[in-house]
This record gives C-alpha cells, sequence and structure tokens, in this order.
C-alpha cells in the first residue's frame, strides 16, 4: 500500500489551514502547506525584483527555492534562503502576488516533485487548490471544503486582526472574491472539487463541527 494522501483543498479562508493542522496533530501524520510554497515564492520574486508576470524568470526561482518548513517549540517556522518569513508570508499583499504567480503553468509544473516529496510515511495532509486534482490524484480521501465569501471574509478579518494587523472588511470581502475569480478561472490547474471529492460547507460550521465530519470520513476510508 502507498502512504496514504487525505488532501484538503477549498477558497481561501474557508478553514482549511486550521482543518489540516488539526488533522495532522490527531493522525500523526505530515503536513503540506502548499499554499505557503507560493507564498514562499511570491517573497523570493518580491526579493529578487522579478516582475511577476514573468513566467521565464520565476520558474528557475521555483525550482531552486531554498525552502524549508521547521517546527520549533511546537510553531512552524517557514524558512526562505536561511531567512525565517513565517510572518512575512501571510499578508493580503504576498497571497495577491502569490496567486498570480500560480497561475503560471510552468511554475506549477516547477513546484510539483518538491509537493510530492511531502508523501512520507505514515501518511500526509495536503492542503491547497489543486492537491485532489493534481498533486495526489491518488489520494486516499479527498475534502473540499468551502464557505460562503462573507463567512470567510469574517473569518480573515479577525485573524488578522487578533495579530494586530490594521484591515478593512469591505476590503478583504473584495479581495477574497477576486481571489476566488482569479483561482477558479485560471486555465492551469483551477479551483474546482475533484469528482471524486467529498464537498464540506462551513458556513454555518465550526472548527469542532468541521474536524468531526472530516474524522469521520476519513475513519471510514483508512
Ligand atoms: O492558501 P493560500 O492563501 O496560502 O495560497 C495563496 C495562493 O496560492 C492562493 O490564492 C492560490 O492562488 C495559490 N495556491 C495555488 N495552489 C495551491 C495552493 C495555493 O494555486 N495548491
Amino acid at each position: 500500500h502507498p502512504t496514504p494522501v487525505v488532501t484538503v483543498d477549498g477558497p481561501s479562508g474557508a478553514g482549511k489551514g486550521t482543518l489540516s493542522a488539526l488533522l495532522a496533530e490527531k493522525l500523526n501524520w505530515h503536513l503540506l502547506d502548499s499554499g505557503a510554497i507560493y507564498r514562499v515564492l511570491a517573497v523570493a520574486a518580491m526579493h529578487h525584483d522579478l516582475p511577476i508576470d514573468d513566467e521565464a524568470a520565476i520558474v528557475p526561482l521555483a525550482s531552486g527555492l531554498d525552502v524549508s518548513f521547521e517546527t520549533e517549540n511546537n510553531q512552524r517556522r517557514v524558512v526562505l534562503e536561511g531567512e525565517d518569513v513565517t510572518d512575512d508570508i501571510r499578508t493580503e499583499e504576498v497571497g495577491a502576488v502569490a496567486s498570480q504567480i500560480a497561475s503560471l503553468a510552468r511554475v506549477r509544473e516547477a513546484l510539483l516533485r518538491r509537493q510530492r516529496a511531502f508523501q512520507e510515511t505514515p501518511g500526509l495532509i495536503a492542503d491547497g487548490r489543486d492537491m485532489g486534482t493534481v498533486v495526489f490524484p491518488d489520494a486516499v480521501v479527498k475534502l473540499f471544503l468551502t464557505a460562503s465569501a462573507e463567512a470567510r471574509a469574517e473569518r480573515r478579518y479577525t485573524q488578522l486582526k487578533d495579530k494586530g494587523m490594521d484591515v478593512n472588511i469591505a476590503r478583504l470581502l473584495t479581495d477574497i472574491k477576486a481571489r476566488d475569480e482569479r483561482d477558479s478561472q485560471r486555465s492551469v490547474a483551477p479551483l474546482v472539487p475533484a469528482e471524486d471529492a467529498v464537498i464540506i460547507d462551513s458556513t454555518d460550521l465550526d472548527i469542532n463541527q468541521v474536524f468531526d465530519s472530516a474524522m469521520e470520513i476519513i475513519n471510514s476510508r483508512l
């Protein structure tokens, strides 16, 4: 049997990150936060002053990206070229640049192997947009976590506010809708549920309810 993979795909702000971290902890499996890879690449492109639509320049940057994910005192840290970028990659600006870079077909291809390398025993929770459709098409369980744009904007607002960031909810909602549009309309690896995905709508669920339904689905398939 190959090492099992559970994919968690969906739009931004649906709670994938929280759910994936809880699942990985509960099962004691590895965790792939694929969005973080696109975000780190965005930061690297910005550091190197590369135009974000310059595919020919960004592909080699993606292939050679010097990123590592480390756990220190139970905190997950993201390190780019030796520099801790854990907080830097979480800004709305970086998210927007990541989303644009993520629409480049050859950039996505350049990141495939790096993402698949996370499939290690005893198992992997893979969080992203195309985990079930492109990166891990043979995953044992494919979850698609969604929620209304309004609910997602509200959660993002609370998250950023808690981090002490100055945010505007109307602006967040506009940005989320724009990002959804770009992620679902792009020609390469668009954000769509895999045919065999189980859809969980978290609009009216709290994180415990989402976690319980996800665990129920996983336990029924493992
Ligand atoms: O999930 P997160 O918001 O961190 O992802 C940032 C951006 O990276 C997304 O808006 C999306 O455009 C892109 N992404 C992607 N494929 C993934 C993960 C993220 O295209 N598997």
